[in-house]
């Protein structure tokens, strides 16, 4: 390895200094890069108690003498850089040498590391900043780095630190990043004594997806390639269709450094405009390269963010990019189609078989051929007609068993059309009133869910075949601990090996087909802390507004019977003005707005 050199006050200068270790997965993160800068094919990580306790970071790099090992502990002292002009050719992720004193400065810090060629290994301990010793030590080539008691000589740092949970998870996504970015290289990581994932080398990027985020992710995206003067674009991005609640998937790396970059990642967002419905992230794990002097990677501390020095020629790449490879996907995908989503493939026209894996999504309205109706090949399902979707057939018309009011509060509204499948027009005394039909469905499901969730009568259908659903370990773990609240609420999953689940049972009112997109929505938001277990009323409700938003599906339109069951019915409900998410289900314009507008 080159020699480590303190950087001239000149040089160091000019570097955005600054903190960089902020929380434990900072430590792992500057630890796992300077693995990866030192040429390790295999790195093997562990922690224990979110980082609080220890980090551990071992490689089989090029290690270091002595000396440098003893220099590396200064500040700015560094082997990547001599000058800030090599910030313009940088092949590496360190460039500061500020990270290693930074850590010893806050925990106790011990190094052991060898380089080939020397008998002997190096061991130093450091505590809180200060040099305890430095001796001998025998250790294969390669460098391991521990560190334990992380802030606790700052406590108002350690006061900042969220639950042991949480900074798991940043550490277990810190370390994917980089297990992505070099899927050459070996990863262990090993957290309290459990292996999260163990990923060999790997040839391909897709591969190394498989491996620690599982082949059902694996399976939801297709590589991309694409090149222009000067820059290239590579990687795996999700099918049309296929998305998120959260942008923990929404991967990408510039220049092989995992970053946050506002452009790349509008750029993405904006590509899958006409192939996500609203509110949803692509999936992506984009590779974007291009000639080192156009980016900057020096604008924050911890090198999360960069600069492009052209940012519309970089956004206008990804975008072409990504979106021809979206049509490609897409064959024949009518533009005027006014589906939100655009699935890869048209829904099956009956839907005997989920087949396993499927990972399409559609959410809109299915074309009248795929509408389900009872009598479905799959299972007996003696719920469907009495939990039969809105407006079906007059036969299944029946509003909400409670909370029913008079139907002399259904207001008297005369049926005149409808538009584009999803307004329906009424004249009324007052002037006309235009329904918005999801909205209004919504809401109906919205007090009916919420109705059978706290009477505990979810009606519950045991699938034929269950539905297979792959979690990476951290989801895995928020799911394994909600399993009771779901049994509860008519899901019924099993744990089937390492980060596998089988829904056996669904609510009646899902179809198959959601099940394995709606639960990944739900572990997402049990993540993100929107449904949480603290109180239960607040998180059926919660429950019952996602199942609404993203899972209970709207029937066909019908005709005039259909309209005005659907009007008795959201009247009969406790808010008929809003959806659950508070927007409203239908606007009226009286006469004298009309004549307004008119001009009269
Ligand atoms: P930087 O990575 O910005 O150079 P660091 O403080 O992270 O700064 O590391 C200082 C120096 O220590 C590096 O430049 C490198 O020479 C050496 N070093 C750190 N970690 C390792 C490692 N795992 N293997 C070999 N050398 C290392
Ligand atoms: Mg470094």
């Amino acid at each position: 390895m080159a020699k480590v050199r303190i950087l001239p006050d000149r040089v160091a200068n000019q570097i955005a200094a600054g903190e960089v270790i902020e929380r434990p997965a900072a430590v792992v993160k500057e630890l796992v890069e300077n693995s990866l800068d030192a040429g390790a094919t295999r790195i093997d990580v562990e922690f224990r108690h979110g980082g609080r306790a220890l980090m551990r970071v071992e490689d089989n790099g090029a290690g270091m003498a002595r000396d440098d090992a003893l220099l590396a502990l200064e500040r700015h002292a560094t082997s990547k850089i001599a000058a800030a002009a090599d910030l313009d050719h940088l092949a590496s992720y360190g460039f500061r040498g500020e990270a290693l004193p930074s850590i010893a400065s806050v925990s106790r810090f011990e190094l052991q590391t060898r380089e080939s060629g020397s008998d002997a290994g190096t061991e130093i301990l450091v505590n809180g900043g200060r040099l305890v010793h430095v001796r001998d030590c025998g250790r294969p080539v390669g460098t391991r780095i521990e560190v334990s008691h992380l802030f606790n000589s700052v406590p108002a740092r350690r006061k900042f630190l969220k639950s042991d949970q949480t900074e798991a998870a940043h550490i277990v996504h810190c370390v994917r990043l980089y297990a992505l970015a070099c899927p050459r290289t070996a990863f262990t990581l090993i957290e309290d004594g459990r292996i999260v994932f163990r990923s060999p080398e790997c040839s391909t990027l897709a591969e190394r997806v498989a491996e620690i985020f599982g082949r059902q992710l694996a399976e939801a995206v297709v590589p991309i390639e694409a090149a222009e003067p000067g820059l290239r674009l590579s990687g795996l991005v999700g099918r049309p269709g296929v998305g998120r609640t959260t942008r923990h998937e929404m991967i990408v790396f510039v220049n092989a450094r995992p970053v946050d970059s506002r452009t790349l990642n509008y750029a993405l967002i904006e590509s899958y405009h006409e192939s996500l419905p609203k509110g949803r992230y692509p999936l992506a794990f984009l590779f974007f390269e291009c000639d080192p002097a156009l980016v900057d990677v020096n604008v924050h501390p911890a090198k999360r963010e960069v600069r492009f020095r052209s940012e519309a020629q970089v956004r206008g790449f990804v975008i072409r990019s990504v979106l021809q490879r979206l049509r490609e996907l897409t064959p024949g995908a009518a533009r005027e189609d006014l589906g939100e989503v655009h699935a890869e493939k048209p829904a099956p026209a009956s839907p005997p078989v989920i087949p396993v894996g499927l990972v399409e999504t559609r959410r809109v309205e299915p074309p009248p051929a795929a509408v389900v109706v009872p009598g479905r090949a799959h299972g007996a399902m003696p719920h469907v007609v009495t939990q039969a979707p809105v407006g079906t057939a007059p036969a299944r018309e029946r509003p909400p068993a409670s909370g029913a009011l008079p139907p002399a509060v259904v207001p008297a509204w005369r049926f005149v059309g409808l538009a584009h499948g999803s307004y329906v027009l009424f004249e009324t005394a007052a002037g006309v009133v235009l329904l918005d039909r999801r909205a209004a469905h919504e809401r109906v499901w919205f007090e009916r869910l919420r109705e059978q969730f706290r009477a505990g009568t979810v009606p519950s259908q045991r699938l034929l075949l269950p539905v297979p659903v792959e979690l990476d370990a951290i989801a895995a773990a928020v799911l394994l601990e909600r399993l009771d609240f779901l049994q509860a609420h008519g899901f019924e999953i099993r744990e089937f090996g390492r980060n596998f689940f089988r829904v056996e049972a669904l609510p009646a009112w899902m179809e198959p087909g959601d099940a394995e997109p709606f639960l990944r929505d739900l572990v997402g938001a049990f993540r993100e802390g929107t449904v949480s277990g603290r109180n239960l009323d607040l998180a059926r409700e919660e429950l019952a507004r996602l199942a609404v938003a993203k899972a209970v599906r709207l029937p066909p339109p019908g005709g005039e019977t259909e309209m005005r069951a659907l009007v008795a019915q959201l009247f009969a409900t406790r808010s008929p003005l809003t959806n659950p998410a508070g927007r409203p289900t239908y606007i009226e314009l009286n006469h004298g707005e009309l004549s307004r507008r008119f001009q009269k």
